[in-house]
């Protein structure tokens, strides 16, 4: 068996004619191939098929042999890189408020100078550990925009009285305009901390533009409660943080609230959606719209997971995220794959599964040209997975990383 270390090593290829050879070749569309070949030029998939094939039709190209498995780096749905350097292990909480109100006092203290260093370590090190693509939520648009290209940055906006909604969206349209095409998007808060203009108002523009649309959504019961009836913890969070602030109840789920302002479609991800019932989770499906799970931090945060069966049932699109350092212990996609399935494993086969980190997240976010699958013409965003096994159990050991959170990159 191989050593923590050992897991996996990314390879970012950039050399001219390049054949990557590996043992086994596997992404959730083509799926498992032996002896497989990738031919790499300038830093794209230029062919992938059978080694002998490949080779005969590439001519003379350097040949790298992997005793193991080939895949598709990792997408990672839902992050917040400028959190890195707020380890959840100082925001020791009573609940999520609790945990949102030092949070959040610890970061007004710090420059995007005092996070930067760690935002880029802790991106490098995703990278390394497989992870090739990021839905980088975050507030501070210079420091995240400033991480590079592999990444949808989604501008987060927060404003919880409508009276504010123009002025909070004028701003942060005008940035987002300064940055060509789509990766640069507008994210909404969560229901309970951006008012319905303002929410309204960032759909429009992020449809406008053709991008995603992230909210946090449904996290906890506090919220579930607030938006309903606006009363309990929400309430507290609200008045430190706002102090004068209008919320009129809604007297429904926080997913039917969305829905009622026309949030929800093709182009909107919901984030963890951990206290939905079966008809929330029935639009969400109607719409079209997709749902991010970030399992470990929806167990350090509230100590439940998001109703996966339902999803399923409902046929709902799942994509997996790690959430920031704050709330999960690291940005390891595959320890977060393998969280997942360790807790879905009897109702959500691995290939699916790896799917959701992979094919299904590029094709969601938009990026299915460039990521998520071993294709022609593709970034040749590949990660290399030491592995002994049979063929048959190529998926099944990709979304059990238990070790992951170890790895070592080689150049
Ligand atoms: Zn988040």
């Amino acid at each position: 068996m191989y050593t923590l270390e050992d897991i996996c090593a990314l390879v970012y290829i950039r050399e001219v004619r390049a054949i990557l050879r590996g043992r086994f070749v596997a992404d959730s569309l083509r799926g498992v191939s032996a002896n497989a070949g990738i031919v790499v030029d300038d830093g794209v998939i230029a062919d992938v098929g059978g080694f002998d094939d490949v080779a005969r039709d590439a001519g003379t190209s350097t040949v790298r042999t992997y005793d193991g498995i080939l895949c598709p780096a990792l997408i990672n749905a839902h992050t917040h890189l400028e959190l890195s350097a707020l380890h959840r292990d100082r925001f020791h909480h009573t609940d999520f408020v609790d945990w949102v109100i030092k949070l959040v006092d610890t970061r007004a203290s710090m420059s995007s100078e005092d996070m930067r260093p760690d935002c880029v370590h802790a991106k490098q090190e995703a990278e390394e550990n497989g992870t090739g693509y990021f839905l980088n939520v975050g507030n501070d648009f210079e420091l995240n925009n400033s991480l590079g290209d592999n990444q949808l940055f989604a501008f987060e906006q927060i404003g919880i009285n409508d009276s504010s909604a123009e002025k909070i969206f004028n701003r942060s349209s005008g940035l987002a305009l300064r940055k060509e095409g789509t990766s640069t998007a507008l994210a909404v808060h969560a229901p309970y901390s951006v008012s319905p203009r303002l929410m309204k108002a960032i759909k429009s523009f992020n449809n406008r533009r053709g991008s995603m649309t992230s909210v946090h959504l449904a996290e906890t019961e506090d919220e579930v409660e607030f938006v309903k009836s606006g009363t309990g913890r929400m309430m507290d969070l609200l008045n430190y943080r706002v102090g004068k602030w209008e919320f009129k109840p809604s007297g429904v789920s926080p997913v039917k609230y969305l829905d009622s302002l026309g949030i929800l479609d093709q182009k909107t991800l919901c984030v963890h959606c951990v206290c939905v019932d079966e008809e929330d989770v029935n639009i969400i499906k109607d719409r079209g719209s997709a749902v991010a799970v970030c399992v470990r931090s929806n167990l350090e945060l509230s100590g439940k997971v998001p109703p996966v069966g339902t999803f399923l049932r409902q046929g709902v699109k799942i994509l997996i995220g790690t959430d920031s350092r704050a709330s999960s212990p690291d940005l390891n996609m595959f320890a977060e794959l393998g969280a997942f399935y360790s807790r879905f494993h009897d109702i959500m086969d691995p290939r699916p599964v790896f799917a959701a980190a992979t094919s299904d997240a590029a094709e969601t976010i938009g990026i299915g040209n460039c990521y998520g699958n071993i294709d022609r013409g593709r970034k040749a965003s590949i990660v290399y997975v030491p592995f002994e096994g049979k063929r048959e159990d190529v998926f099944e050991y990709l979304v059990s990383s238990p070790d992951a959170t170890k790895v070592t990159v080689e150049a």
